[in-house]
């Protein structure tokens, strides 16, 4: 294994808010040079340059995580503009929620491609230059979904399993080879995730929009909701780590 490069280039998916923005500005603040990809080229523009203020390098790129060309298009803008990725942190992602029935093929292959076939395109277009210069972290931000089942989200859930075995398995493939895969699996956290349930709730059950996020809350182990920045203290954590590989690390609120 090769030592860490002095100012790792980090490419964060779904940077430009919530939880991805926390992470961006977390890995800046460890030194990283960063590249923030997601479709509101008004979030990523505001996040870079927020990361910029730190004191790094920051780009913002439109990414549709769905789109392998584009995948393949942001990866060289980023390698021509900053070096190749060290650090790729998949956590662009999409959660709805329906009765079973009445979801459709539409609804579930949406989840599954955003949540699941997503880090996977972006990985496989980062992986082999890590190998190649035997340094990288891979970090996917799952869910308890990716651990756990829960009623209404089936599409959710079975797209954060994905999500979990590709880290499982591909931990395995490059073990010692100085690239490390990791999932970071948190409870309902303070976004609009949880705050566009909450709405949808409060519109169908009569509950306030606070009642709904209160019973959100309740429902992680903890009681509370998790705050972003406890996902990217983690996945700051983890550009240091050389021997955590193949993990779930939980964030369900009662640490
Ligand atoms: P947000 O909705 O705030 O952020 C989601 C991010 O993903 C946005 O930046 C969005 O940007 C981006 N995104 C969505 N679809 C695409 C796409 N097709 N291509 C590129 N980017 C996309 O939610 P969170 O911050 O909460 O979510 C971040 C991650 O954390 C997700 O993977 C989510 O599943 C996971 N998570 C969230 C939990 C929660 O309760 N909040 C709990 C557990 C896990 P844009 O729309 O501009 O493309």
């Amino acid at each position: 294994m090769t030592s860490a490069p002095g100012q790792p280039v980090a490419l964060v998916t779904g940077g430009g808010r919530g939880i991805g923005r926390e992470i961006v500005l977390a890995l800046a603040r460890e030194g990283c040079n960063i590249a923030v990809a997601a479709r509101s080229s008004d979030q990523v523009t505001a996040t870079a340059e927020t990361a910029r203020g730190l004191g790094v390098q920051a780009m913002a790129l439109a990414l549709d995580v769905t789109d392998a060309e584009m995948i393949t298009r942001v990866v060289a803008a980023v390698g021509t503009r900053l070096g190749p990725v060290d650090v790729l942190v998949n956590n662009a992602g999409i959660a709805e929620s329906a009765p079973f029935a009445k979801t459709d093929p539409a609804f579930w292959d949406r989840h599954l491609r955003v949540n699941a076939t997503g880090p996977y395109l972006l990985t496989r277009a980062v992986l082999p230059a890590m190998l190649e210069r035997r340094w990288g972290r891979v970090i996917n931000i799952a869910s308890l979904a990716g651990l756990y089942g829960a009623p209404y989200v089936a599409a959710y859930t079975a797209s954060k399993h994905a999500l979990v075995g590709l880290t499982k398995a591909l931990a395995t493939e490059v073990s010692g080879k100085g690239v490390t895969v990791n999932a970071i699996c948190p409870g309902f956290a303070a976004t609009d995730i949880v705050w566009n349930s909450a709405r949808n709730i409060a519109a169908r059950t009569g509950k306030s929009f606070e009642e709904a996020v209160e019973a959100m809350a309740h429902l992680n182990p903890g009681r509370r909701l998790i705050d972003p920045a406890e996902v990217a203290a983690v996945a700051a954590k983890l550009i240091h780590d050389d021997a955590t590989n193949g993990e779930t690390i939980v964030l369900d609120g009662t640490q």
